[in-house]
């Protein structure tokens, strides 16, 4: 059985005061029967480790560069992020291939960077509404992931997987539990060709996940979780969904 696990994407919302107080709910809602987490703006992710030091709350990075270090100006390494204590760091975000040109090889250069300093990537991808309305969703995901599949060779079980169909994130528009469903399946088969070890590992969906909608998605078999965008900003909204996953 897999723990599900819920990660919070703060986008670039927040200010010094929101987090603490965001955290503040967080914590006092505890405890949660699936793993919780947050990945907050670089620039607040001490402040977060500071407030959820020595809790199980888990927190991450939006992005990591591929690089190891050097001059790449308004990059934070994986080296930088697990120094810090960084457990997850999203790759791929749909807004990230999107806004900053990120290629399918870039975003597995990025999983690879942050898998080998102790970061788990969490690999984001789906498909454009034009994609899935020219029937292209499989080839498309299937491509995606093969890319970070064929990166991170033996290491690939250890990725997180978060399926965020692109017509669904910040649209409130979400993928019925049958169409997340049969995605979920496609990729853990696929994950599972590659590594044996598919039934272990944990996809994620993305794509306005909401309070009431959350428990459906959740009791798919193959949806382990959330990446919650816009509804990780509202506390009791973030927290009835963590509550929906356990
Ligand atoms: C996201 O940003 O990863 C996301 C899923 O956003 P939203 O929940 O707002 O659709």
């Amino acid at each position: 059985m897999r723990r599900k696990l819920v990660l919070g994407n703060w986008k670039m919302h927040g200010s010094r005061l929101a987090n603490a107080e965001l955290l503040s709910h967080l914590l006092a809602a505890r405890p949660y029967a699936a793993d919780v987490g947050v990945c907050a703006p670089a620039v607040y992710l001490s402040e977060v480790a500071a407030t959820l030091a020595s809790t199980e709350i888990r927190w991450g990075a939006q992005d990591v560069s591929a690089h190891e270090q050097g001059a790449y100006t308004g990059e934070i390494s994986a080296t930088m992020l697990s120094e810090m204590g960084c457990r997850y760091a999203l790759v791929g975000h749909s807004e990230r291939r999107a806004g900053h040109g990120e290629t399918d090889d870039l975003v597995a250069r990025k999983a690879q960077a942050a898998l080998a300093r102790g970061v788990t990537p969490v690999v984001c991808l789906g498909e454009t509404l034009a994609e899935r309305e020219a029937g292209q969703t499989d080839q498309v995901v299937k491509r995606q992931l093969s890319a970070v599949i064929h990166t991170l060779a033996h290491c690939a079980a250890e990725m997180v997987v978060a399926y965020e169909p692109v017509w669904a994130i910040g649209t409130g528009r979400t993928a019925t539990p049958e169409q997340a469903q049969a995605v979920h399946a496609l990729l853990r088969a696929q994950l599972h060709a590659a590594t044996g070890d598919g039934q272990r590992m944990k996809i994620l969906y993305g794509g306005s996940v909401k309070p009431d909608n959350a428990a459906i998605l959740f009791a798919q078999p193959d949806i382990d979780g959330g990446l919650i965008g816009g509804a990780s900003l509202k506390a009791s909204d973030f927290i009835a969904i963590c509550r929906a996953a356990g």
